[in-house]
Order: structure tokens, then sequence, then C-alpha cells
């Protein structure tokens, strides 16, 4: 409950029938919706022909009855669930990404963030290319297109494409004949893929959207593997495995990936139980209640109250169905915008010394706004304690994790964020604690470069959301 958005969510099936693959996405992507609600579609291949919706809003504004009867029927589809963290919320930016060539068609859906995309767009556009799009994605697409006009196959032009990309990309790509899964070689954003009784394989950024198509988990796709589903069976293409360490976000575990998912081989559910546990270790207090902040703050507040013994309670409601219709609040609301996404139940907080969890702090309104909260509804104490460490520096792989000058613990001390949140005692997962939280069974590398421990993948050097977003100015009349 950090006023973070979510990336992206992506999904593709390749199936050997021709039944309601348009209806399995939409499934899929239902599960995914958590990670992006900006805007979602859906990409259809009948033998080489491609159908395609996409929109604004969340999947069940998007796509109704008709729309997805409109799709059509075919044996490979991909679909996308998106927060845009380069590009306008514009239509146009809506993914999958549909791109044309001589060779044939390609569509294609990406979660993660590209550092190099301003120089790689400016080399394409030089050479005449012309983008419909601001996002990133469409910068992969069209140098996957470009070296496909050179290359044998889809896969061998991913190849080639993939040493000029640097950042993190969790793809799928479906070209006429072919469902293609790719992860960048740091292994940045999740992905896996299972397969259904009826022989239709799933790809998917996590495994909850598998479970909700009723495909068993097969495996994670391995840091820089290219896998590609046909009638020829599945082929995995390892030329960029291995050459570089695993650097899975931390993020994915503390905030952004359902609990239900289990990525890297490591249960969501359980690293967030595991952070409460850590947590009640650190930062003990004395404190008649335990409460988390839905919905990245219950499991590790049911953690900390097994490893300290205080009640756990449900102390919030909050209020999921916020579609496409709600009316967006003006700038003064916007900051009370967790009064209508959460309300107290009272009974569980009056009186009490409270111990509340939350996943972390960006600039300290939104904590504020709930400690708060907590004593409207007659908290006696507020103790909060945070599941991420300290945010002091930007994220460039796909989340809007601000520059350092707009977080708080980059700018205050422990003590001058207590007093700015207004709560009795505050405590932060300490960085040494992250690899405990995921398992220690095996060397998982991870990424942690918004806590102030480097950027695996480089940083851009050109940045910002809207960096395509060309003024009147920087263009010729
Ligand atoms: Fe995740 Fe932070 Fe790394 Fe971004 S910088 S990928 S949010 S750990």
């Amino acid at each position: 409950m950090n006023g973070l958005r979510e990336e992206c969510g992506v999904f593709g099936l390749w199936s050997p029938h021709r039944f309601e693959v348009a209806r399995t996405v939409y499934y899929g992507l239902f599960s995914l919706q958590h990670r992006g609600q900006e805007s979602c579609g859906i990409v259809v291949n009948d033998d080489g022909v491609f159908s395609e919706y996409k929109d604004l809003g969340i999947v069940n504004d998007v796509f109704t009855n008709e729309r997805l009867d409109a799709l059509g029927e075919g044996s490979i589809a991909v679909g996308h669930t998106r927060y845009g963290t380069t590009g306008q919320t514009d239509r146009n930016n809506a993914q999958p990404i549909v791109v044309n060539h001589i060779k044939g068609g390609m569509a294609l859906a990406h979660n993660g963030n590209i550092v190099n995309s301003f120089e790689l767009r400016q080399a394409l556009e030089l050479q005449g290319s012309i983008f419909q799009t601001t996002s990133d994605t469409e910068v992969i697409a069209y140098l996957i297109t470009k070296e496909r006009l050179t290359s044998e196959s889809i896969q061998e032009a991913i190849n080639s494409a993939m040493n000029k990309i640097r950042g993190a990309y969790s793809l799928v790509i479906m070209s006429p004949a072919k469902l293609i899964a790719v992860r960048d070689p740091h292994g940045i954003r999740p992905l896996c893929y299972g397969v259904t009784e009826d022989g239709t394989y799933v790809v998917a950024s996590e495994s909850c959207a598998l479970d909700a198509v009723s495909a068993k988990f097969v495996r994670d796709v391995d840091p820089g593997e290219i896998l590609v589903f046909s009638r020829d069976g599945i082929e995995s293409i390892r030329d960029h495995c291995g050459s570089t360490d695993r650097n899975i976000c931390i993020f994915e575990y503390i905030y952004f990936a359902r609990p239900d998912s289990v990525i890297d081989g490591v249960s969501v559910h359980s690293a967030r139980v595991n952070a409460g546990k850590a947590l009640a270790q650190d930062w003990p207090v004395d404190a008649d209640v335990v409460i988390g902040v839905p919905d990245s703050g219950l499991d590790a507040a049911l953690g900390y109250a097994y490893q300290s013994g205080i009640p756990y309670a449900m102390g919030f409601i909050k209020n999921k169905y916020i579609g496409r219709t709600f009316i967006a609040p003006g700038q003064k609301q916007r900051e009370r915008m967790v009064d209508i996404k959460l309300n107290v139940i009272k009974d569980e907080v009056k009186g009490k010394r409270v111990v509340l969890i939350d996943d972390s702090v960006v600039r300290g309104t939104t904590s504020k706004n709930i400690v708060q909260k907590l004593r409207d509804a007659g908290a006696k104490e507020v103790h909060l304690r945070l599941t991420a460490p300290e945010f002091i520096d930007a994220c460039y792989y796909g989340t809007d994790i601000p520059d350092s000058k707009n977080l708080l613990a980059a700018n205050h001390s422990l003590e001058e964020m207590k007093e700015i949140i207004g709560c009795d005692s505050l405590g932060f997962l300490k960085k040494e604690r992250l690899r405990e939280m995921i398992g220690e069974k095996e060397a998982r590398g991870y990424c942690s470069a918004c806590f102030g421990d480097g950027y695996p993948a480089g940083r851009p050097q050109t940045n910002g959301k809207y960096r395509f977003e060309r003024k009147l100015s920087d263009k010729d009349e």
C-alpha cells in the first residue's frame, strides 16, 4: 500500500487444439491484473492471421463476451496487462504490440524496462524506422523484426537482438507458427511455464496464472533462456544463460507478486512470512495486536505474530473494486486516496497498542495517512514495521520507484521519518535479512538496487518515463 504501481503481466499459450484460446488468455490475464491496471490486450493467431483487441482499463472492463468471440479461434495467443514505466497511459501504448513484416507477423508482450532503449530507438529512427508508440517495447519489437529480415528463424532473430538490449525483459512473443518465451540474462522479472492436461503450453509472469487455467507448473524460464513452443515440440536456446548472475527483483517477493505465486522456486507467501519473522526479531515491541496493510502486509503480519506471540488481527478492509469507471480524485483528494481504498475495522484496534506491518515507504504520505486512520479509530500506539529496507535509489527495471530526491528514506534519518509519519516506533527490514527471506538452500542472486546495492544491468544514460514523448521544440516543424 505504498502508492507504487506494479509493472506488467505477460501471458501466452500454444495449443495443439483450436479451442477457446482467447478465453484462456482472458482468465490468465485476470490472475495477472495486480501487475498492471492501465491497459490490457489479447492477440489470437489463426494459422498466421492475427486478431487483436487492446484498450485502456482492467481486464474485466475491456473484454466482454462479444469481444472475446470476435477474436475468434486459433492455436496460439498472447496477452498483456500494463502499467507503463516508459510512455504515457495511451491506448497506442497498450500491448501486445503487433508488427507485420515481409516474413510474416509477430506479436510481443513485455514486462520490464530497457535501459538503453533511447539509444536503440535513435539508431533505428536514423535508419528509417517509424515508431507508433512511446513505449520501450516497440524498440524491442523493431529490433527483433530488423534481425528477422536476415535470420533463418524468429528465435535466431531474438537471440541476435538480445546482444543489443540491456535491462529487464520477460517477453512472450508469437510468430505465425511459434510461441516464444524470453527472459533477460539477469532474470530480473519472473517468467514460468506449465502445461495443461490437453497438452496446451502456457507461459506466464507468475505461477498463479498457470493455476487459474489448470496448467501444471513445469519450471521457471531461466535467465537468458529462449524457449520455443511449436509443432516440433519445445526448443531451449541458452546462448545467453549463465553469462551473468541471477538478479531476480527482490521487490517481487516483498510487494509485486501474488502471495500464491512461486518465483524461482521460492513461495512469495513464505518469503513475506519470513520477512515478518525477521522484523519481530530485529524490531520487537510490547503490543496487543499485529495487523497487516492489505494485500502485501498480511502475510508478513502473520510472520510477525508467529514469531512474537502477539495476536494477529484483521485490521483493514480493502476496496478492490476500483475499475475503469472510477472517477480519479483531483490533486487535493489524491493524498487521501487511502480513505477510498482502505477502511479500519475499529473494534480490532480501539484502545490497543498496534504493530502495523506494511511493505515499504516511498514518499511517506501513504504511511502517514494509514497511521492517522488507526489513531482516528482509537489505537493507543502504532508501531510501523516495513518488509522492505529503506528505498534510497530509483528503479530502472520496470517499477516506478522515483529518484532519491523523492524518497523519504534517502533524505531523512529513522528518527525524522518516525516524526514525519507520526508513528510511535519505526523499523525497516535489514538488508542482510533479504537473502534469508528468500531462503539460502541455493545461491540465489537478486536485485536490490533501489536499496542502494548497485544496478546489475546498468542504468540509463537518458531517463524519464516520458523520454519518447517529444515536444514541438524537439522536432522539425
Ligand atoms: Fe526490483 Fe528494486 Fe531492483 Fe527495481 S531496483 S528491479 S524494484 S529490486
